[in-house]
């Protein structure tokens, strides 16, 4: 197949539907920016009648200039094409009640062919309005597939330029899905037909590829699946199939995946699990020690795909099933050399940690190697004193004295709490020396009761290297500090 599938991108909609979330005005442009530079094809943007703020939205995006279609998600009411064309959109994604129930339940006495006449009135007046239009019967998968033949034709007829299939409840299955999409490009050749899938069941990509076999033109999809109930079709998932599984092209730069999953991830402040596919933190971690021995020696043995394809990068942890390869991979790097009797006490004593059910950090294994090898390492970094004051009506505030280099540095910063106060401080104190960002911060309580051992473990970055270090505490300012440092310290 040498055709383009088209994307429309609709985490600003549908995916900005998932419960708990509102972006900003201004959070909403960064994502339509990063979306744009992705190379997506349509951008839903929002919906225009909702709100002022979601109206503000769509018309700051539409003056941003980019090169996507802005499209605004719209009913078949006058009133909501009048707000998405007053707002600059180009494009309204306009659906229609299709199944019995959605019509029942949204216009409550009228039938199939009210709604396509409601229906016809609302393209007509889109197009007089300058708008491309979209249109989607709502909760197609349960409704009559002859009654959405009969839509479509109409809408055409009036004037639509696409055509969407959707599964708003997600209960289409693959073969389903395919079968539909072959009998309606049949009947509608020359014009786009876009499938729009929700993952109820988890199938929401498995059902956008088939029906793109079926012969769909265009998928609707949200980055990290986000959206409402159990999310949309995954942008990064679904791309990256059809592209790197199916050989068809979409107008996605694969490399930019990555980043624009992030910086989802930070503004929505929906987490991406670890283990989701292409985008999920483990998607390229190696930890088990037989995997990592075969991965040092040829990567492709146990990754689908090089992770510099979709911007990422290989990160190889240690764990309890660290085998001897990646430990003497770690000892290069820190130029250590050990006996036949060393190693086998790393291994050991990397193993004893895991078994505990901890998780094994880079700085705990560093400091496994230097104690078994007896290296005394200098600190670089070194905290000489921390004081902090918070409470009620006191703004969490922490100083801190840092000797990095054998030179003092003393500096001071306020947090949303005591914790993010400290961190904060001595995020300030190490600026001047090394750029590190802290990419994840977790506690754990090892045991039960205010005065339990807190184990906080933070994963830290510089350039491109990668580390994770524990600090465990009663005192969780205090693990949490001794956890940056011990990271710190193995990056400066
Ligand atoms: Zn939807």
């Amino acid at each position: 197949m040498d055709k383009v599938v088209k994307v429309l991108d609709t985490t600003l909609r549908d995916g900005e539907q998932t419960p708990g979330l509102s972006l900003s005005i201004e959070q909403k442009k960064m994502i339509a920016e990063a979306l744009d530079k992705l190379g997506v094809d349509i951008i839903e943007a929002g919906t225009a009648i909702a709100s002022k703020g979601e109206f503000n939205a769509i018309k700051e995006i539409s003056s941003l200039d980019l090169n996507a279609e802005i499209c605004s998600f719209c009913r078949i009411k006058e009133i909501d094409i009048d707000a998405a064309a007053d707002a600059g959109a180009d494009s309204v994604f306009m659906v229609a009640p299709s199944s019995p129930i959605h019509i029942s339940t949204k216009f409550p006495g009228k039938k199939e062919e009210d709604i396509i006449e409601m229906s016809v009135k609302a393209v007509e007046y889109a197009k007089d309005r300058g708008l491309i239009v979209e249109f989607g019967g709502e909760d197609a998968s349960r409704a009559n597939l002859e009654f959405i033949k009969k839509l479509y034709k109409e809408v055409l007829d009036a004037g639509a330029d696409r055509l969407t299939y959707t599964d708003t409840v997600g209960v289409l299955t693959p073969e389903k899905c395919e079968e539909i999409m072959k009998k309606l490009k049949s009947e509608f050749k020359n014009v786009d037909i876009a499938i729009h899938c929700h993952d109820d069941f988890g199938l929401a990509v498995a059902n956008t590829i088939f029906a793109v076999k079926g012969g769909a033109d265009e998928v609707h999809v949200t980055i990290n699946g986000i959206g409402e109930r159990a999310g949309n079709a995954a942008l990064e998932e679904v791309v990256a199939t059809l592209e790197l599984l199916y050989g068809i092209k979409t107008g996605i730069e694969l490399k930019k995946i990555y980043r624009t999953s992030k910086l989802v991830e930070k503004l929505t402040g929906i987490a991406i699990p670890p283990n989701k596919a292409i985008v999920g933190e483990n998607a390229f971690t190696h930890e088990s020690g037989i995997h990592t021995s075969a991965i040092l020696r040829n990567a492709s043995s146990y990754e689908p795909i090089s992770p510099e394809v979709v911007g990422r990068e290989r990160h190889i942890v240690l764990g309890k099933h660290a085998g001897r390869a990646s430990v003497e991979a770690v000892m290069r790097e820190l130029g250590y050399k050990a006996t036949e009797e060393q190693m086998k006490e790393i291994l050991k004593r990397i193993k004893e940690i895991g078994d505990l059910g901890k998780t094994v950090t880079d700085a705990d294994v560093r400091t496994i190697i230097e104690t078994v090898l007896q290296v005394k390492r200098e600190k670089k970094v070194i905290l000489e004193d921390l004081s902090i004051v918070s409470g009620k009506n006191v703004m969490p505030t922490a100083s801190v004295k840092l000797r990095i280099n054998g030179k003092e540095i003393i500096e001071a910063a306020v947090g949303t709490g005591p914790v993010d106060a400290a961190i904060n401080a001595i995020k300030k104190g190490v600026k001047d020396f090394a750029d590190i960002e802290l990419i994840s911060y977790r506690v754990d309580a090892i045991t039960g009761g205010t005065n339990a051992l807190v184990d906080v473990i933070v994963q830290l970055k510089r350039g491109n290297k990668v580390v994770t270090a524990r600090g465990a505490r009663t005192d969780i300012v205090m693990a949490s500090v001794e956890a940056m440092m011990e990271g710190l310290n193995m990056l400066i």
